[in-house]
């Protein structure tokens, strides 16, 4: 008896609380639906049926549910939220072969619809519209697409997935990260199932969306059974889809002959938004959200965050999260603090010739007193000098010349020699000036 009143009430209290911080609509299309499945001390359990966005609901309201729960019973607690398995809608192509697991997996939000088109992306999202229109039958096959993180690659994947099903066509659609990809086929091997694994997609797979392929890297086994299924799907004409974060020329540690293969079809790159589309796409994001947000602080947001679309799209969720939490409209206090806490405009720290000597060593695996010593040191050491030199030079105000005294009181002219032999060991080598990008990027870390 008493047990039963101890389960209900702490979430009928924090029932309560949702209510006054949310608006109406949004109170009653992503809290009431809600199903308490468990409530301990420390652990609130929520069945999340069918209809709802799972993700959606856990990135915008869970730390307000959270908050919320403590602000009502005095606790702290964990809240989990589930799909029960009877609310779980059986997937139209029934269970994937191998793992039992649904065999679509899309977040419905990524489609074409949602996604806004800039000059940035208009190529990657034509030639990407053009794919789900008709798999399988264009000349993109593979069609690969490009870019940073956050810049909406797994969106437009995923909307070519999402369209196909649209348009109620019974071709089987198979979305998977190459990391997902890669542990079903170590599973495989420890269970003997590998034919099973290799057929599945053989055979029941019409559309190959396959996410982040840069992942199997290294992955030597991994990328032969991928390059078989990949030859076995294009020769019967269905269509693959890959994503990376490089365009295939620049993929490291993936196979030859399944990089010519991914340049078949056609390669597209996604860049960084522009401001306007930057603009764009807070409102679009804002209007989903039913948020009322003024010019001044889109323009603002827009600004601030340049680099990443998840992070703009992170920021309008934190605004939603924290005016219904402080019960105050959206202003642009809240917004600035909100883009602080991003971290995008903190200043970067400043650099160090220490921090460059000791980045460079360790990259080169070589200790700092030896590049800093007179003697010239093996080959490694020798050209962790001339870079730590050359780094010096780019990245901080330092003379040549007292460059040169912090290395052991070497002469100016040694270091001229130095940043030369460096601008042209990247001028002729891709990949090595690829290194001295990764170590820049080491160096400029935010403070
Ligand atoms: P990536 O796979 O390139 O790292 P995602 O596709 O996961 O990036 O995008 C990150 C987030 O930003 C997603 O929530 C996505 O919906 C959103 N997004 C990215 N690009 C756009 C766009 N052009 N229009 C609308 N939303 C976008
Ligand atoms: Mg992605």
């Amino acid at each position: 008896m008493l047990n039963s009143t101890a389960t209900q009430h702490p979430w009928a209290s924090c029932l309560g609380a949702l209510k006054e911080k949310l608006s109406d609509d949004v109170y009653s299309q992503w809290i009431l639906p809600l199903k308490v499945l468990d409530v301990s001390d420390f652990q609130v359990s929520l069945a999340v049926p069918n209809h709802l966005d799972l993700d959606q609901l856990a990135k915008i309201y869970l730390g307000l549910i959270e908050h919320c729960f403590q602000e009502a019973t005095g606790r702290e607690a964990r809240v989990h939220l589930r799909r029960l398995p009877s609310l779980n809608m059986g997937s139209p192509s029934g269970a994937h072969a191998f793992t039992g697991m649904p065999v679509i997996d899309l977040n419905p939000n990524y489609s074409f619809d949602e996604f806004v088109v800039g000059s940035n992306s208009q190529f990657a999202y034509s030639a990407a519209l053009a794919v789900a229109k008709d798999p399988g039958g264009t000349k993109f096959n593979p069609l690969l697409i490009y870019g940073g993180v956050g810049l909406g690659k797994t969106h437009l994947l995923q909307a070519i997935g999402n369209h196909v099903i649209a348009e109620n066509s019974r071709k089987k659609i198979r979305y998977v990260t190459s990391e997902a990809f890669y542990r079903e086929f170590v599973e495989s091997i420890q269970h003997n199932r590998i034919n099973e694994l290799s057929n599945y997609y053989r055979n029941e797979v019409d559309i190959l969306l396959m996410d982040d392929v840069q992942f199997l890297s290294g992955k030597d086994r991994t990328q032969e059974e991928f390059f078989h299924i990949f030859n076995s799907l294009h020769q019967s004409r269905k269509q693959i889809v890959l994503t990376s974060d490089a365009p295939p020329g620049e993929l490291k540690g993936l196979e030859d002959r399944l990089v010519s293969r991914f340049q078949w079809g056609l390669f597209v790159d996604i860049q960084p938004p522009d401001r306007e589309t930057r603009e764009a796409i807070l409102r679009k994001k804002a209007r989903a959200l039913n948020l009322d947000i003024s010019d001044d602080i889109i323009s603002y947001l827009a600004e601030a965050i340049d680099s990443n679309i998840r992070i703009l799209e992170g920021a309008i969720r934190q605004l939603l999260l924290q005016a219904s939490i402080k019960h105050s409209d959206i202003t642009m206090e809240l917004a600035k603090e909100i883009v602080n806490r991003t971290g995008v405009n903190r200043p970067m720290k400043k650099i160090t010739p220490e921090d460059i000597t000791s980045v460079v060593a360790n990259y080169f695996v070589v200790e700092v007193d030896k590049i800093i010593e007179q003697g010239r040191g093996t080959k490694e050491v020798a050209q962790a000098r001339q870079l730590a030199m050359f780094l010096m030079k780019e990245l901080t105000s330092a003379s040549l010349k007292t460059i040169g005294q912090r290395f052991g009181g070497r002469d100016h002219s040694t270091v001229v020699h130095a940043i030369k032999t460096i601008e042209k060991a990247m001028d002729k080598d891709d990949s090595f000036k690829k290194s001295v990008e990764a170590i820049t990027g080491k160096l400029n870390i935010r403070s």
